[in-house]
């Protein structure tokens, strides 16, 4: 029997799926898509006689019996879910499912989307002493959040945060980031689309975030960025300081060392 193969299809860009990914969608008879978030020109990968079912427009019960029915004709299932199903991809509820039915499953991870903004501004989240961690989170919305995991609590670490599924109540996030903590001066990124042809950057303070949000009549597929990672403040990291001696890049004797064992292992490998 086959399986169900869970594919991340990446934030947007049709290039952005992995080889795996790609091929496993080239080989499917039967596709199941994210119609309203995923790239529908991915589906020009599959083959002409391939089916494809746009689950925007369907139940969990529908998802599973068209999984279902497919892995018992021993058909290649693929579900292709926007960026990577572990973020808000619901994949939890649809494996318990597959389970109940005994039909097997495996996953082929994507890129983000919150991955595909940062490339998108050309940023790194862990600036050495600016920021060493990411908060991913959202507010509540009709899926209730933690109390724990309010955002003003969030705010109280002041580092790195990417917030998702949140940008249609803009004014509300930033009340309770200056809430919680963040300086109002704190710089804030949108960004729309990440990797789309009409993807749309849009970069501010918590002062003045909302307002360019709206004159851009952004109320969707958008995360919110939040960070001093965003700011002008930074610092080199060890990893290419010159006088950090690590494994990789010793001192003198070190790479004199480093050289010969490269050397050896040259060898051994051409012995072998
Ligand atoms: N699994 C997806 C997230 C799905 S939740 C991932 O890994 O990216 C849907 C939310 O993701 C949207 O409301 C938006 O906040 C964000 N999103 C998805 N694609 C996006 C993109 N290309 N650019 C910006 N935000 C995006």
């Amino acid at each position: 029997m086959s399986k169900v193969h869970f594919v991340g299809a990446g934030p947007g860009d049709k290039e952005l799926i992995t080889l795996k990914g790609y091929k496993l969608l080239k080989n499917a008879d039967i596709v199941i898509y994210a119609g309203s978030l995923v790239n529908p020109e991915l589906l020009d990968y599959c083959k002409e006689d391939c089916e494809i079912y746009n689950s925007a427009v369907m139940d969990l019960g529908e998802i599973i019996d068209v999984m279902e029915r497919g892995v018992r004709e021993n058909k290649e299932v693929v579900r292709l879910q926007t960026g990577d199903f572990s973020i808000y991809g619901s994949i939890r509820e649809q494996v318990e499912e597959l389970n109940k039915v005994d039909v097997g499953f495996d996953c082929t991870p994507g890129v983000s989307s919150f991955l595909g903004a940062s490339s998108a501004l050309g940023v790194e989240y862990t600036v050495p002493e600016i920021s060493q961690s990411v908060i991913i989170t959202r507010m509540e919305g009709r899926t209730p959040v933690p109390e724990k995991e309010s955002i003003q609590e969030f705010a109280k670490h002041q580092t790195s945060m990417v917030i998702f599924l949140s940008v249609q109540e803009i004014e509300k996030v930033v009340e309770r980031l200056i809430e919680g903590g963040y300086p109002e001066d704190t710089p804030v990124a949108v960004v729309y689309k990440a990797t789309w042809p009409d993807e749309m950057a849009l970069r501010g303070t918590l002062t003045d975030i909302a307002a360019k949000v709206r004159e851009n009549g952004i109320n969707k597929t958008a995360l919110i960025m939040v960070g001093r990672f965003l700011g002008q403040d930074y610092n080199n990291s060890k990893l290419y300081d010159k006088d950090f001696v690590h494994e990789y890049r010793g001192n003198e004797d070190g790479e004199k060392y480093s050289s010969l064992r490269l050397r050896i292992s040259h060898l051994c490998l051409q012995l072998w």
